[in-house]
């Protein structure tokens, strides 16, 4: 597998093989004048394609370059599983639990710890109705992704312990904010000991608020094992869900929960 720590290795290498070749041509004049006065220039493309491609590819986090990460089941059976972000919405959240609980139908919420001080109640009903709760942070701010490994630990950890606080649960699921998956976010991982789940199939229910264009853009890329990504917070959250379990069902798939999926733990 292509990761961040392979290009790294390759990087000094290739860093290093440079500094030879510079070296050898430079002061011994092995090679052409013209190769020595080029080698500064093959070391700055170099350090350009290791950062460019670091850095793209913090943006897929099903390529697990920077950290390992669930976004799919392993099955051949029509199983799929709905996961929600960004909640607990105080008026939105309830009404996507009462068309789930209706249903009867199994969901994981990535909760922003900042967000459960007066939500209590609904942490606990999702808990009650079997839904999981997962992590997705304590800020979600818009520089999270810039934060250091120590302050994305303690961002874990502060919403670990109010969620733990609220169901009596540690969460073990964590969904990073955004999608991204940088080193410091990797770094600060490796002490914790959650599972990174992603997804494949993005709804962009944030971004286009059509529910019927939404529900084919997820329909087309719907296969057994799929893990949806919805939002709890929105307004039309709980209208693109009743739209997407009849979807589901029509192509015969049955939602289950996301450790049935994938044969993980949800809680510590
Ligand atoms: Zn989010």
């Amino acid at each position: 597998m292509f990761t961040f720590r392979k290009l790294t290795i390759l990087f000094f290498i290739l860093l290093f093989a440079l500094n030879v070749i510079h070296f050898l041509g430079c002061k011994l004049e092995w090679f052409s004048g013209h190769l020595c006065s080029q080698t500064y220039v093959y070391m700055v493309v170099l350090f350009g394609l290791y950062i460019g491609i670091s850095i793209t590819m913090a943006f897929f986090i099903s390529s697990n370059y920077h950290h390992k990460a669930i976004c799919k089941g392993v099955t051949t059976e029509k199983l799929c599983a709905l996961t929600f972000d960004d909640g607990p919405d105080p008026e939105n959240t309830p009404a996507i639990l009462r068309i789930l609980n209706r249903e009867r139908i199994p969901a994981t919420f990535f909760v922003i710890g900042a967000k459960l001080n007066g939500n209590e109640s609904i942490l606990r009903e999702m808990d009650a109705e079997g839904h999981l709760v997962g992590n997705h942070s304590w800020s979600h701010s818009i520089w999270f992704d810039f934060l250091p490994a120590r302050r994305i630990r303690r961002e874990l950890t502060r919403t670990a312990k109010a969620v733990s606080e609220i169901t009596g649960k540690s969460p073990l699921l964590f969904r990073p904010p955004y999608g991204v998956i940088n080193p410091m976010l990797s770094n600060a991982l490796r002490s914790l000991a959650y599972h990174v789940i992603g997804w494949n199939i993005r709804s962009y229910d944030t971004v286009h608020r059509d529910p019927e264009k939404t529900v084919t853009k997820i329909l087309r890329k719907l296969s057994p094992g799929s893990i949806i990504l919805l939002h709890d917070h929105l307004a039309d959250s709980p209208k693109l869900l009743e739209r997407v379990i009849d979807q589901l069902r029509l192509h015969g798939y049955q939602i289950v929960p996301i450790t049935q999926l994938t044969h993980i733990e949800a809680y510590a």
